[in-house]
């Protein structure tokens, strides 16, 4: 690892966040959190920005670092598998995190570092509109839902984002079903009830 940039933690800027343009800029601009310090590059996510669907993980690893593409990678591969499975490609959703940096040896983001890059995502929810968001993995599930529950309880029920009326699916990591494939048969559960939501 390269010796660690000097930067003052500031605040997100206050734009008003309302066009793509202002959040991108904004997201490549910020030193809210001290995610920034040891980041390669921001991740501010990707896709088609008036996608039904909107896919939400936890924060950029290794190869999302490097790559600045949200899901790359093994996890991203498996991602688009169960994807296609559903007849959804990847080019027609929207995929970004929790945190746009990543955290320091994929550490989990600590609940400050998701609150202050929340600005972003709560403005990138207000753009893309998603008629369902599909929470992955456990930090993004308790973030979204602002709950301790684990995720395999999160997963057993239909959520709403809180203060909204979008539907909120939650399922395991692509990483999570690569070390236990005992669990893609809760996954596939999931991405048919995805795709019912998105079909009717
Ligand atoms: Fe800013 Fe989010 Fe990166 Fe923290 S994680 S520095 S809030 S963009």
């Amino acid at each position: 690892m390269g010796p660690k940039r000097r930067l003052s933690l500031l605040p997100p800027k206050v734009l008003s966040l309302e066009n793509w343009d202002e959040i991108t800029q904004s997201i490549l601009q910020c030193t809210a959190c001290e995610l920034a310090r040891n980041c390669s590059q921001k991740v501010p996510g990707a896709g088609n920005r008036q996608a039904d669907l909107m896919i939400i993980g936890e924060g950029p690893g290794h190869d999302e670092d490097i790559q600045g593409e949200p899901f790359v990678g093994r996890s991203g591969q498996l991602l688009d598998k169960m994807l296609t499975a559903i007849g959804i490609e990847r080019e027609q959703v929207f995929i970004t995190n929790i945190v746009k940096c990543r955290p320091p040896n994929n550490r989990d983001p600590k609940q400050q570092e998701a609150q202050q890059c929340r600005t972003f995502l709560d403005a990138q929810i207000r753009q893309v509109k998603p008629r369902v968001i599909l929470s992955v993995g456990r930090v993004s599930a308790q973030s979204l839902l602002d709950s301790k529950k684990p995720v395999g309880k999160l997963i057993e029920q239909m959520h709403q984002l809180p203060g909204t009326d979008i539907p909120l699916k939650v399922t395991y990591h692509p990483a999570y079903l690569l070390r236990t494939p005992s669990a893609k048969a809760i996954a596939w559960q999931d991405l048919k009830l995805l795709h019912h939501l998105l079909n009717r």
